[in-house]
Order: C-alpha cells, then sequence, then structure tokens
C-alpha cells in the first residue's frame, strides 16, 4: 500500500470509529486501539503534509450530532485536548510552553492548574440572568445536539445560579459522568432485563443524555463536573483557571474537588501520581489528568491548534481496554451451581497488569455479544473489578472462528444444566453432590467477610476436599494437626497457625455467620439486617416468608430463599454440627454487637450521596438499627450531608446537631468495603 492509500484507509477507519464513538454511543474497538491509529495517521500526516487534508480525523473534533435533536451552534467553539501518553510527552508539552512564555529562562516554573480528566462527555451549559436557559453536547465542536430537558434531570444541577447578581450571560462548560457504583447497577438491571449492557462509564454517561425521552435520561445515575468558562457578559471573572472555578462554586456549580495548582512540570508529574494512587477510591471514573496552564492571559497568549488548545494537555493513564484473541473459553461452576463462561486470552496488558482470563459472564452474553474462538475481543480491566470482555471486533474475525456450545451436563460432576433467572443463567443442579460447588461453598464460608479464618485459602481448601479430608464446611472445625502435616508443603508452624485460626473463627458475629452460610441472595447487608431484626439464629430459621418481608430490602424471592435454605435437613445438620463444635456469637439482645453503637440513633439524609442512593444509605442505617427520619428536629442525632445538601442541613446547623460527610457516613457503616449483591 503507497502512503496516500495508507492515509487513506486510516481516515476511513477512524471516520467509522468515530461515528459509533460519538453518534451511537457505542463503540466498535477500546480507545487504545483508536489512539494508536490516530497517533500513526498524525505521524504520517507530519512527515508528508500534501496528505493532510481540513476534513482529516486529525483535524477536527468529535463527530456531526444525531439530527433527531435540535442543534446548537457554539459561539466559542468546544474544542479536545491534546495527549501525552507517557512522563516524556507531558514533559515536552511544558518545554513547548516555557519557550513560548519565558523564551532563555531555562529552570521556568509555569503554574498549571492540574485536574482529573474525567471520564463522560463535555456539555455547555447556557444561563440567562442566572437562569438556566439552554445545554448542549460538545458535537464535533462547532455544532451540539440541545439536551436541555435531559440536562434539567440532574439533581445537582442548579437551575438558577446562586447569585443575587447573576451576569447576563454565563456559558460553563464541563463534564456529565456517571458514578462508578450507578454504571455497576445500572448494567446489573440492563442484564436483568435482557438489555443491552453499557461497554463502560463513558458511554453509558452518553447514551443516558442523549435520549429522546428526558424520563428515561431522569431514571439514569447521571452527575457533573464543571471545569471551563465559555461565552460571558454582565461579569468581571478573575484571570486565572483556578480563580475562575472558585467563582463556578460559589455559584452552586459543581467542581471537582481534586483539582489542584501547582508549579512545573515535576509537579504535575507528582500530581498525576496522587491522583492514580487515588483513582480506585474516586466514585468516578477518570482516564488521566489535564494540566492546563493556569493564567488565562498565558492561555491567550499561547492559543490554538486546528482541534485543541495549545495551553493544556491531557496526560492519560494506561488503557484500560484493549484488543486481544480469544482463544479458548473454559465453563467454572460457582458456589451457587452458577455456571460461568471464562475467556482464556492472548496474554494482554490492560489496566496495568498483564491478563489472561476475563469473564464472558453467561450463555446469554456469548450469544449476545456473538462470540467465537478465535474472536479478537475487547478486554476491561478497571480498578480491581474482574477483568471482562465487553466486546468483539467482527471485521478481524478469522474464517475458523468456532462457535461455542454452552454445556448441557456440569463440566465438574456431569448433572444436568438448568437455565434459571429468566433464561440469563445456567446452574449445575448437582447441589453438594458437585465438587465445584462445595468447594466454593467452602472458600466463601471462610473468606474474610465471612468467618474469616486466615491462611485457609482457595488452594487449600480444595486440596482439602480433594483429599477427603472436608465434605462440608462442619468438617473444617475436626481438622487434626497430624492429619494437616501429611499435606503437602505443610510444615509445623503452619499447621499450628492454621488450627489457630480455625480455633480463632469460633468467635463471630451473627451477621457473618448468616453471610458466611452463603444462602442465596443473603449477602452482608441483608445478613445484618435479618440478624439485627430477628437477633437470633432460632427466630430467622422459623421465620414467615410474611415476617421476613416485613423488612425493608427483602421481597418474595429473598425470602423463599432464606426459608427453602433453613429447611434443607443437611443444611441444619451442619450448622448444628457448627454450634456443637464451638462456632458462637454474642447475643445481639445485649448490645454487645460490633455495630450497635447505631442503634436507636436517628439520621436525617440530605443531598445526593455518590456511593449509594438514598434507599440504599436507608436500607443500611435500618440494617444497623438505627432509624431514618425525613425532617431534622431535637431529636436527630446526625445529619448525613451529601452533595447539594437542603435546607435540613441548615437547620441541623441552627439546632446544633452534627453534620457528616460521605466519608464519615461510610466510615459509620462500616461499610466501605460492600458486597457486589448488596449493592
Ligand atoms: P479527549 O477525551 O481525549 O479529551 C477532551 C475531552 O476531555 C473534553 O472534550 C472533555 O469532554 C474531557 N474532559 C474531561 N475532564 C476534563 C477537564 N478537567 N478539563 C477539560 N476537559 C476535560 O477528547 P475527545 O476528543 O472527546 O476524544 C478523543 C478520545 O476519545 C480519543 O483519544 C479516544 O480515546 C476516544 N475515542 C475513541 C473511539 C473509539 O472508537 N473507541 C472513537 C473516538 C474517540
Amino acid at each position: 500500500m503507497n502512503i496516500a492509500e495508507q492515509v487513506e484507509q486510516l481516515k476511513r477507519r477512524l471516520q467509522e470509529y468515530n461515528y459509533h464513538y460519538y453518534v451511537l454511543d457505542d463503540p466498535l474497538v477500546p480507545d487504545a486501539e483508536y489512539d494508536r491509529l490516530f497517533r500513526q495517521l498524525s505521524a504520517l500526516e507530519q512527515k508528508y503534509p500534501q496528505y493532510l487534508t481540513p476534513d482529516s480525523p486529525t483535524q477536527r473534533v468529535g463527530d456531526k450530532p444525531l439530527s433527531h435533536f435540535e442543534s446548537v451552534q457554539h459561539e466559542i467553539p468546544m474544542l479536545s485536548l491534546a495527549n501525552a501518553m507517557h512522563d516524556d510527552e507531558a514533559r515536552a508539552f511544558d518545554t513547548r510552553i516555557r519557550q513560548k512564555l519565558e523564551p532563555g529562562k531555562v529552570d521556568a516554573k509555569i503554574e498549571y492548574n492540574v485536574e482529573p480528566k474525567l471520564d463522560g462527555l463535555a456539555v455547555s451549559l447556557l444561563f440567562q440572568q442566572g437562569a438556566l436557559i439552554r445545554a448542549a453536547t460538545r458535537g464535533d465542536g462547532e455544532t451540539g445536539e440541545d439536551v436541555t430537558q435531559n440536562i434539567r434531570t440532574i439533581d445537582s444541577i442548579p437551575l438558577r445560579l446562586l447569585s443575587d447578581s447573576p451576569p447576563a450571560i454565563l456559558e460553563v462548560r464541563g463534564e456529565v459522568y456517571m458514578p462508578k457504583a450507578g454504571f455497576e447497577r445500572l448494567n446489573r438491571l440492563q442484564q436483568k432485563e435482557g438489555k443491552k449492557p453499557f461497554a463502560n462509564p463513558r458511554n453509558a454517561a452518553a447514551g443516558s443524555l442523549r435520549q429522546l425521552d428526558p424520563k428515561v435520561t431522569a431514571s439514569r445515575p447521571l452527575n457533573i463536573f464543571f471545569y471551563a468558562v465559555g461565552k460571558v457578559d454582565g461579569i468581571e471573572l478573575p484571570d486565572t483557571q483556578s480563580g475562575r472555578l472558585a467563582v463556578l462554586r460559589t455559584m452552586g456549580l459543581r467542581v471537582c474537588p481534586e483539582i489542584d495548582v501547582v508549579k512545573g512540570i515535576d509537579a504535575c508529574l507528582a500530581y498525576m501520581q496522587e491522583i492514580a494512587n487515588k483513582r480506585d477510591m474516586l466514585p468516578y471514573e477518570i482516564d488521566g489528568v489535564v494540566y492546563k496552564v493556569n493564567s488565562i492571559k498565558q492561555q491567550q497568549a499561547l492559543g490554538f491548534v486546528s482541534r485543541a488548545p495549545r495551553w493544556a494537555v491531557a496526560h492519560k493513564f494506561p488503557a484500560q481496554e484493549e484488543l486481544t484473541v480469544l482463544q479458548d473459553i473454559d465453563v467454572q461452576v460457582g458456589r451457587t451451581g452458577a455456571l460461568t463462561p471464562v475467556a482464556r486470552l492472548q496474554p494482554v496488558f490492560v489496566g496495568g497488569v498483564t491478563v489472561n482470563n476475563a469473564t464472558l459472564h453467561n450463555a446469554a452474553e456469548i450469544k449476545r455479544l456473538d462470540i467465537r474462538i478465535g474472536d479478537t475481543v475487547t478486554v476491561r480491566r478497571a480498578g480491581d473489578v474482574i477483568p471482562q470482555v465487553t466486546g468483539v471486533v467482527l471485521d478481524k474475525r478469522p474464517e475458523n472462528a468456532v462457535v461455542f456450545d454452552f454445556p448441557a451436563v456440569c463440566p465438574v460432576c456431569g448433572s444436568d444444566v438448568v437455565i434459571d433467572d429468566g433464561g440469563i443463567v445456567a446452574r449445575c443442579s448437582g447441589g453438594l453432590f458437585c465438587d465445584a460447588q462445595r468447594k466454593q461453598t467452602i472458600i466463601h464460608f471462610v473468606s474474610r467477610n465471612a468467618m474469616d479464618i486466615e491462611g485457609l485459602g482457595e488452594k487449600l481448601v480444595e486440596l482439602l476436599v480433594d483429599k477427603g479430608l472436608i465434605h462440608d464446611v462442619g468438617d473444617i472445625y475436626q481438622l487434626q494437626f497430624d492429619q494437616l502435616l501429611k499435606l503437602e508443603r505443610m510444615a509445623e508452624k503452619s499447621a499450628t497457625n492454621l488450627l489457630a485460626a480455625i480455633e480463632k473463627s469460633k468467635q463471630t458475629t451473627l451477621p457473618r455467620f448468616l453471610y458466611a452460610l452463603g444462602i442465596p441472595q443473603v449477602g452482608e447487608t441483608t445478613a445484618r439486617i435479618l440478624a439485627n431484626h430477628f437477633t437470633t439464629l432460632e427466630a430467622i430459621e422459623s421465620a414467615t416468608s410474611e415476617e421476613l418481608q416485613s423488612l425493608e430490602d427483602i421481597g418474595p424471592v429473598v425470602a423463599q430463599d432464606v426459608m427453602v435454605f433453613f429447611r434443607q435437613a443437611h443444611n441444619r445438620e451442619i450448622i448444628e454440627n457448627l454450634v456443637h463444635a464451638g462456632v458462637h456469637w454474642p447475643d445481639i439482645n445485649k448490645g454487645d454487637q460490633h455495630s450497635t453503637e447505631l442503634t436507636g440513633k436517628t439520621f436525617v439524609l440530605t443531598g445526593t450521596l455518590a456511593t449509594m442512593s438514598r434507599n440504599e444509605a436507608k436500607a443500611a442505617l435500618v440494617a444497623l438499627g438505627a432509624k431514618v427520619s425525613g425532617s431534622v428536629s431535637a431529636n436527630t442525632d446526625f445529619v448525613v450531608a451529601g452533595d447539594k445538601p437542603g435546607s435540613k442541613a441548615d437547620r441541623a446547623t441552627k439546632l446544633g446537631i452534627e453534620i457528616i460527610n460521605e466519608q464519615q457516613f461510610q466510615k459509620l457503616l462500616g461499610n466501605t468495603d460492600l458486597d457486589p449483591e448488596d449493592v
């Protein structure tokens, strides 16, 4: 292929990828692949400028907006950002800036406003005399889509600026995003309803905002951070980026709290590291940090290139999505018998580690994505979440790709596979006859948030089951020193330590014990709710469906699962054996339970919490024995203030009632480690 053809092919591919990404919110390839091709094209255009045309994707922002929205002309174009993939590219950016602003001064330190790069979509909001009159997407930078009605459904956006003398015109720009917890929740719901899950929070945010029916947008957990000012009339703004953000904040516009001002590129890189360390803990997704020259005068002196300002750069984290080849599919059997297809992958570096395996969720997902062995697939690994296959690149499919037949019998015990949960989950019907289910039940029982038996990891459990030393969780407490010593690589010291850890675990709590039993659908929060309400195991064992359903958070399905579990003779026998072996817990009625410090306390919730919905917060409090009230009075013990707290917080201040923020609230709940089943 000659250069002209190469350039043409790259342009066509990038245009197609742009269309799927920006217009359909349904990307064909991961960003890393897009970025590689984009850079290839830029390099060719730089080397052979005769092939550079104004319509090249390297010269343009986004893509044409969808025609079924009204279009909005941006008076000041909404641009993209230049990217730096590595430290040396960020340093080169700083060198260019210094040469331009401080020629000759080798050690000049530029002041930068440093910000997280939020992974959502850019919008512009226009306030006239303080009232929100229009909101638009970025679109192709010149023309965006009118999404005013949809933007108005985002609770944290003020419909009127907090200002006694609002400017005649204030256009602000920011990023609409979907918090991580909301994204997980939305995707679980999509799957439950047999709908297509979103590939990542960015696509989920874009797909949710660009809905023709604002009611759909309203049902989606969206939020926003503002980071720039567009057109202004009737107000004198500070002459720094940081000063302007401070003004936005005072007007009630959300600004990311992680933003900082630093001097020089070394401090920028240190900031990036600091944010990288925090990244998994942040409730929203980011894909890098942005360094912006802080002085507006200096920004103006630097100006723009075709699609991005010269005074800013996005320093990106390593990609969380990559392409690789699906070499095979194995099927694993979980604790409840659910069969999970696992992708065996050509090793790929993604999310900071080399990934060999990823989950394919279930048979329905393989079908939905039409994934075949031999395909090139997208693998996503974000934070500590298990890597997953999120898509397939159809135009890379080899001719000999093989369709995967989901097994009709359990690959471990040979029992029939049954399909439940609305045809989505395939389960082995072997119950505890199935070795895989038994092993997983035991692994769950000993895990950290359950009985917490240190030193009894997955491998050792598998070995103990394979050697016939344990058949069920009750047998753990019958293990003998001599038996352990006979195991490979088990020395006296580790055998002693393990027995001590087993002994220690006997002293537990009722919620932990209930959770450890692995009752279907009973995660940590539900276990806590049950324990706090019924207070004894006997009461839970004999509770009727109505009694169980009278509790918040427990519906007919969970009630049924709890009752069926305790009705099984072998489960009752195992519980009896455990108690007989000495497993015990303090009596909740005596108030010596871990979290009873909240029992009887009255809470009032105000504002939006980033990590949980109002109902989830309520359920968590009730589970710990606290009361939740709708209004603040002298009897209120705590007011939990999320984002944009309302008048309740003011009233609490007046009454001298303690106001706690979300972080303090999470701490009080002892709940930094939520079980995904509970969220
Ligand atoms: P970008 O995401 O690289 O950077 C610009 C955008 O960053 C802004 O428009 C704004 O939305 C956002 N942003 C977040 N935080 C910000 C902050 N603090 N200050 C300023 N802006 C902030 O640019 P882009 O032009 O939207 O998209 C290009 C990128 O999108 C590519 O690098 C690629 O990774 C991805 N993309 C992927 C595909 C695909 O097929 N996978 C297709 C097109 C684009």
